[in-house]
């Protein structure tokens, strides 16, 4: 049977306005660095300079510390609880009415899918913006006490993976506890951070409370690092995850830290195996596997192993690569030149460590950063591509016999974010759960994610909750 061609449906971009030049969001206006230093910022499917973005240094910091200080003291601490919820509210009904043009400045600048960003990413950050203005003047409810106090000034630092999304993840809990924030994005992807400051003008929040500084690593270490801030909040690699604990530790910060992961996808031999593979797919190609939770080895009970991996390479076989603005494209561009280089290293490994490594039949773009579908079969535990994180579109596959070597094989690991369980029996997907070091555990779904759901890992994959009731003690003085 031949493959079914679609004609291309591309997604607008005239719904972004992108201006040439973009400064540091500091006390509620664009300014420029105090150096002028400055870098760009391009679209990882085309290789195209999208902005140039300012990058801020240890004098920027010291101002939006400053200025994030100055909103605590004189505004945001004293504002009744009520009209922070207000600010909160208005906010994520902004981030609505400019959801198109928010996804497509998301799929531009990270190479996701439109289909990803305009479903998943968007609306979840309006969502967490929703949720946490509810909690605004209800925090004496959240089980903290009578009257909960806010930290003060929050350092936040983001990757780029889903590059709003995190944002949302800081800044919503941060703020309805009573916080300022000065917050740092990933240095490939800064655009939509600095359109959520513009959206905090539109809001008229009050100036300082939220400050955006972009930047790379350095940006992000003077920030921690400085002495004017109350609490650390990061995601990202658990290399620089350990640095920041070091960097804390003699410090009073709070910090949380939410790192890597190497999840188990664990299909047993009574799931539906349509909807497992589903399952599957989601859990390690959505968002390119750019993902701290994706279910990057699969564990398949040794009895449906053919059938399982047959039906897996069917369905990976009808996957389309390309054009992230197409509405039809579910795999899009890798993020950067340095992550692509990093998931051809490991994958290399994999065969020179005598894994099979298979992709369906698909067509790279010439310009931009791709890497296709992969899966490896015959891993063992001992492989480093059972072990590190590839953060790609990579799956080791691993088998296993009874449960108990399934919960032994995925426990097997430095991390502990999440877990997924298919299986047909409620009796088991307990048992398995109970077991399971994980932070989240999946059952017969993987990937779901709700701002009322508490998210964090266990072991190497770092601590701290983010979302939920559980979250809101990051951001409280308890
Ligand atoms: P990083 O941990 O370096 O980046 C995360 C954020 O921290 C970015 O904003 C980064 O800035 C910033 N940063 C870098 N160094 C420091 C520092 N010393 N102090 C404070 N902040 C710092 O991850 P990478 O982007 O380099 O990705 C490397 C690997 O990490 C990936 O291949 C993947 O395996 C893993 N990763 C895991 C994530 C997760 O959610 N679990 C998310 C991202 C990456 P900048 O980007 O500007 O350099």
């Amino acid at each position: 049977m031949g493959k079914f061609e679609y004609a291309p449906a591309p997604e607008s971009r005239a719904i972004v306005s992108l201006r040439e030049s973009y400064g540091l969001f500091i006390n509620g206006e664009f300014t420029p660095s105090a150096d002028g230093r400055a870098f760009k910022t391009i679209s990882p499917a085309t290789e195209e300079v999208l902005a140039e973005v300012a990058e801020a240094g240890p004098a920027d910091v010291d101002r939006a510390v400053a200025a994030a200080r100055r909103a605590y003291e004189r505004t945001w601490s004293v504002l009744p609880a009520k009209e922070r919820g207000k600010y909160l509210f208005r906010i994520a009904r902004i981030i609505q009415e400019r959801s198109r043009e928010l996804a497509v400045l998301e799929s531009l600048d990270n190479g996701k899918p439109i289909r990803e960003s305009r479903d998943v990413d968007i609306p979840l950050v309006a969502a967490h913006f929703f949720y946490h203005a509810g909690w605004a003047d209800k925090l004496e409810y959240a089980g903290y006490g009578p009257a909960p106090k806010a930290l003060g000034v929050a350092g936040q630092v983001i990757p780029w993976n889903f590059p709003l999304l995190m944002l949302a993840w800081k800044i919503a809990p941060a703020l309805a506890c009573g916080n300022t924030v000065v917050l740092k994005p990933a240095e490939t992807t800064p655009l939509t951070a600095l359109t959520f400051a513009e959206i905090c003008q539109q809001a008229d929040l009050p100036p300082g409370v939220v400050n955006i500084l972009t930047g790379a690593g350095d940006t992000g270490k003077a920030l921690v690092t400085h002495p004017g801030i109350d609490k650390v909040a990061f995601t990202g690699s658990t290399e620089v995850g350990k640095q920041i604990a070091r960097d804390c530790a003699p410090t009073r910060k709070k910090v949380t830290l939410e790192l890597g992961g190497k999840a188990a996808n664990i299909v047993f031999e009574d799931a539906p195996v349509d909807q497992a593979v589903e399952g599957i797919v989601n859990g390690i190609f959505f968002n390119q596997g750019h993902v701290c939770c994706a279910g990057s080895r699969l564990l398949v009970q040794e009895s449906v192993y053919d059938q399982v991996l047959a039906s897996l390479q069917r369905r990976l076989a009808t996957l389309r690569l390309g054009d992230p603005l197409d509405k039809n494209t579910d795999v899009g561009a890798i993020n950067s030149a340095a992550q692509l280089a990093k998931i051809r290293e490991l994958s290399e490994v994999g065969e020179a460590e005598g894994a099979q490594r298979w992709s369906p039949p698909c067509e790279l773009p010439v310009k931009g950063f791709w890497f296709p579908p992969t899966v490896f079969t015959g891993v063992s535990q001992a492989h480093r591509i059972a072990r590190e994180e590839i953060f790609g579109p990579v799956l080791s596959v691993l088998t296993f016999r009874t449960p108990a070597e399934a919960v032994e094989k995925a426990n097997n690991t430095p991390y502990g974010l999440s877990a997924g369980v298919w299986t047909d029996k409620g009796s088991r997907i307990l048992w398995m759960a109970s077991r399971l070091r994980a932070g989240v555990v999946w059952a017969n779904t993987f990937n779901k994610f709700d701002p009322s759901s508490p998210f964090g890992g266990y072991k190497e994959s770092g601590y701290g909750r983010e979302g939920g009731r559980h979250g809101l003690e990051a951001y409280l003085d308890v």
